[in-house]
């Protein structure tokens, strides 16, 4: 634990309740919009302590409160079920190495696979886009599953700065600065491919520079309408 960091609360703890349930409604718009299947799972940080809240070896679209986890960022168990994800080492490491990032994602997304090994990259082409760079995010080339610190930390090496990075033949990993904006950017990251996909079927796209994304990053008004769009997506189903 770093010296400016405090302990973790309980995972039980009232402090905690709002956070736990935005995560759960993370992980069930993921499942709900079809960008995680029965794999991938969101963590979210815990404010002011070296400590992430995520599932514990449960598909996103079937957690509940009771099957969440708290670790360390070394990986130590911290309270909840007591079966982490096997890939929980994606979440700490990155969590770790960008002090910015609140929330992280990681899934099997078909499109963000289909442009991990495709010689095209995946570019923004829609302003949905403009959290990515013009030349689209990396991939990291590690084959297999992220269940060692060692390959945890190859990844956030991979991911650098950004916000996305691509994972060979594997699918992907989103940070963002709240659970809000890593849902947001997944889901459009996806959304993303899929253009990217079917715009490359006539020709050579012509993509967005780094100079048009910036006119578009200048209007940052209403960051919660895509949250709320996906909230309100998830209650019409349980009507
Ligand atoms: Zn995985």
């Amino acid at each position: 634990m770093s010296q400016s960091q405090t302990p973790a609360p309980a995972l039980d703890s009232t402090k905690l309740k709002e956070l736990k349930e935005k995560l759960i409604t993370a992980c069930h718009i993921l499942d709900h919009e079809g960008v995680t299947d029965g794999y991938g799972h969101v963590s979210v940080r815990v404010p002011g302590a070296d400590a992430f809240i995520t599932i514990a070896n449960v598909s996103p679209g079937n957690v509940t409160s009771d099957r969440l986890i708290m670790q360390d960022l070394d990986g130590n168990y911290l309270g909840g079920a007591k079966t982490p994800p096997n890939e929980w080492p994606i979440h700490a490491c990155i969590l770790k190495a960008r002090p910015d990032v609140m929330a992280v994602s990681h899934t099997h997304s078909k499109w963000s696979t289909i442009f991990s090994v495709l010689p095209v990259k995946l570019k923004p082409m829609h302003h949905y886009g403009k959290f990515l760079s013009a030349d689209g995010p990396p991939v990291y080339q590690g084959i297999g599953l992220v269940r060692t610190v060692e390959r945890g930390n190859d990844l956030a090496k991979a991911l650098g700065d950004g916000p996305v990075v691509l994972m060979r033949a594997h699918g992907d990993a989103v940070v963002g600065a709240s659970v809000e904006q890593v849902i947001e950017r997944t889901t459009r990251l996806a959304m993303l491919g899929e253009w990217n996909h079917l715009a490359l079927l006539h020709g050579q796209p012509r993509y967005l520079t780094d100079e048009e994304l910036k006119v578009y990053n200048e209007d940052q008004r209403f960051p919660m309408r895509g949250w709320e769009y996906y909230v309100s997506r998830l209650k019409k189903r349980m009507e």
